[in-house]
């Protein structure tokens, strides 16, 4: 099993947006991360990146949460192009995991014409309606396809072991969003590592406490974050955060990956 790390680009924002009340108005750009894990049973994606749109017209596919949070992302680096680097066709790739549909994270829904995608149910409620204050994360036109979704059902399906080997599981961490989730990677030389995505944006939301700038819920929230605490604490899980710029560069970014 391969894990590869890529970046689609970078959102530039201010740091409060990703710590709640502090760094207000300062500058804060943060990398948008998606996965490929080339599993021996078949090729998964978590999360997908920006869609393709916002190279050439950001503002005409984006439209006003521009002013929060400003994608820049090459060819090169949209989802599509990345994995063919590594020598993987959209084809190729049998589930996209998508911890949520925010339109960082589901960008790319539809180019895999052979995929399941795997979805919490109440994810897909929200992003066709969402609370008026969460509605521009999500682009209706990006998700609403008519793609081979894979409903998961919240708690009743946590902890949802992709392959039955242990290798991938799917913890549901809902907070930033209603449906959010995460996965849970068993990689036999590198250990285990968690890959929360927006249910923990930073190190300092997973250190110490602190509340993200942007969620459906606070009480949620801080519960989904101790649960990777834990998972740290208790199993020597690496944690790696959704949107921390500092911390992302630890790691090793495609072609280079983890086994
Ligand atoms: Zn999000």
């Amino acid at each position: 099993m391969k894990l590869y790390l890529f970046e689609a680009g970078i959102l530039k924002s201010q740091r409060h947006f990703f710590t709640l009340n502090q760094g207000v108005g300062e500058n804060f750009d943060v990398p948008v991360p998606f996965l490929l894990i080339d599993h021996p049973k078949g090729k998964v994606l978590f999360d997908t990146g920006n869609a393709y749109e916002i190279i050439h017209e950001k503002k005409k596919h984006w439209g006003d949460i521009l002013g929060a949070y400003d994608p820049v992302m090459t060819e090169e680096q949209w989802c599509v192009n990345a994995i063919k680097k590594v020598g993987v066709a959209p084809e190729d790739i049998r589930y996209v995991i998508l911890s949520h549909l925010h339109l960082d994270h589901a960008g790319c829904v539809g180019h895999f014409p052979n995929a399941q995608y795997i979805v919490q149910r109440d994810e897909l409620h929200f992003a066709y309606v969402p609370d008026p204050y969460m509605k521009l994360a999500y682009i209706r036109k990006d998700f609403d396809k008519d793609v081979d979704w894979y409903i998961l059902e919240g708690w009743n399906t946590d902890g949802f072991d992709l392959f039955g080997d242990g290798a991938i599981k799917i913890y549901f961490t809902p907070g930033h969003t209603p449906g959010h989730q995460s996965i849970l990677v068993n990689l036999p030389n590198s250990g285990p590592m968690f890959f929360a995505a927006d249910s923990c944006y930073t190190t300092e939301n997973l250190k110490n406490g602190t509340l993200p700038g942007l969620m459906w819920n606070a009480g949620e929230t801080v519960r989904s974050v101790n649960r990777m605490r834990l998972l740290q604490e208790t199993q020597g899980v690496k944690v790696v955060t959704g949107h921390d710029p500092a911390a992302w560069k630890e790691f090793k970014q495609a072609p280079e990956y983890y086994d």
